[in-house]
């Protein structure tokens, strides 16, 4: 669908030199003048949405439906951040003999890499923070996704932005993002990808003692207690795991079922996932497309390597495209493969568990800690569980993940930081404390 340039470490040297350039005019703009160029970019997205969305279902095979939810949700997330200028508080601290107060103060250069999985809806959570807090930013997008981050910078030159403020450096991870992990004068590294990739960074990065934020894998889980409302239970969590064809960090991949109620939440189950709509991305009813790519699709492939553990699947269209179908393995004990590793793809596992204590063990048996879901209608329970099982990102009675206004991120090895929300600010700047002696004659 288009050509675009291979960049190498000459071209991210390029741009971290041009970002390193930009960065004491770019801190130095009013909080306010900043935050109006942050809107005008919002406004110049806004106006291109169908184009940017679009662009994004293509490339990323996703429905257009929720690439429409995501350039929206670009357009919300710099607005938000738009506030963030003038939002940089510092504090005042009693202390003896003077005052005592503090500034957050921007990074630098800060190198963002992303994902294909949500390409400009991972980038803005970046992006956007990064330069309200008064950065200059190196964004490397993913190999598989890199028009939607183009798209990006053009708007924001027209928006204002000044030249040198935002580079996007298209090209490999091996190469581009490597020398972006090592590169002396980049200050930071906020990574979203895979716990493998995080932490080859998180060693990389030690060498410079850069600061690093990591959104990284997950394995998180729905728990559906007897008590729940079965049938909207049934009915909603099959959206959690087949999303963006599972390729979603906060799939909630494993669900737990109390085993009083799993023949009724299979069946009903059992019609929505036969019901999905998986097929063409820019068809407007479409809920499920294909995967990312072919390789991609053997590595869903080899969780499921044949039909023996499977109770049920959609269907999937004819002709050419890396389709998976929806499939749900049921029964699954938690020590299985499909049960501890990210699987990225629309494989879920049904879990059935006795009692809270067991739901809360089995929730809490892996590595990853991102996100999940709990379903019941007694209150107390919802907290108790809710408190127990850790993660970074919980819903009671919803598949809600991710919020503009709301934090981000993960327990365990499901990452580092949190982006999004009032948080995401602090990881986008340095506290420099200042006393000032008041004593006599000073
Ligand atoms: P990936 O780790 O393979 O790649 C992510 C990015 O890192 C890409 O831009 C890639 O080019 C770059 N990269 C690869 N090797 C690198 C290296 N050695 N040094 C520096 N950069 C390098 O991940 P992916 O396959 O693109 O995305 C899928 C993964 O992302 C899944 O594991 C998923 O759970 C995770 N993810 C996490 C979140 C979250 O917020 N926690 C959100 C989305 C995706």
């Amino acid at each position: 669908m288009a050509e675009v340039p291979r960049a190498g470490t000459g071209e991210v040297d390029a741009a971290v030199a041009a970002a390193r350039d930009a960065f004491p005019a770019w801190r130095a703009v009013a909080p306010g003048d900043r935050a109006a160029i942050m809107r005008a970019i919002a406004d110049g997205i806004e106006a291109k949405l169908d184009t940017i969305a679009r662009i994004e279902a293509r490339n990323a095979g996703k429905p257009i439906s929720d690439a429409n939810g995501e350039i929206g949700m670009v357009v919300e997330t710099f607005r938000y951040y738009a506030a963030g200028p003038e939002r940089l508080l510092g504090k005042t601290i009693p202390v003896a003999g003077g005052v005592d107060f503090t500034f957050r103060e921007p990074m630098g250069v800060v190198g963002l890499i992303v994902p294909w999985n949500f390409p400009l809806a991972i980038a803005s959570w970046k992006v956007a923070p990064a330069l309200a807090a008064g950065n200059t930013v190196v964004l490397k997008p993913a190999e598989l996704t890199p028009l939607s981050a183009l798209e990006l910078e053009k708007i924001a030159l027209e928006a204002g932005l000044p030249e040198g403020v935002l580079n996007v450096v298209v090209g490999p991870g091996s190469t581009c993002g490597q020398r972006m992990v090592e590169h002396p004068d980049i200050n930071k590294i906020a990574f979203t990808g895979s716990t493998e990739v995080g932490r080859s960074i998180a060693e990389g990065a030690a060498g410079t003692i850069k600061r690093v934020t990591l959104e990284l894998g997950g394995k998180s889980a729905a728990v559906v207690f007897a008590d729940a409302d079965i049938d909207k239970a049934a009915a909603a969590v099959p959206y959690a795991v087949f999303g963006n064809a599972g390729q979603d960090c906060c799939a909630r991949s494993r669900i737990l079922v109390e085993r009083s109620q799993l023949d009724r939440f299979l069946e009903v189950m059992e019609g929505t996932v036969k019901a999905m709509r998986v097929g063409d991305p820019l068809d407007s009813s479409t809920e499920m497309g294909p995967l990312i790519s072919a390789s991609h699709r053997e590595a869903v492939a080899s969780f499921v390597p044949d039909e023996r553990n499977v109770a049920f699947r959609g269907g999937v269209p004819e002709g050419p495209g890396y389709w998976f179908p929806p499939t749900v393995l049921a029964p699954v004990s938690n020590t299985e493969r499909a049960a501890r590793e990210e699987i990225f793809g629309p494989v879920a596992c049904v879990i059935p568990f006795d009692g809270e204590e067991e739901a809360v063990r089995i929730a809490n048996d892996t590595e990853y800690g991102l996100s999940g879901s709990i379903w019941t209608r007694d209150g107390g329970r919802a907290l108790r569980v809710a408190r127990a099982i850790d993660t970074g990102v919980l819903s009671i009675n919803s598949n809600s993940s991710v919020r503009v206004s709301t934090p981000f991120g993960g327990f365990k090895q499901s990452g580092i930081g949190r982006e999004l929300g009032p948080d995401a600010l602090d990881h986008y700047t340095e506290v420099k404390n200042v006393y000032y002696s008041t004593e006599e004659g000073s």
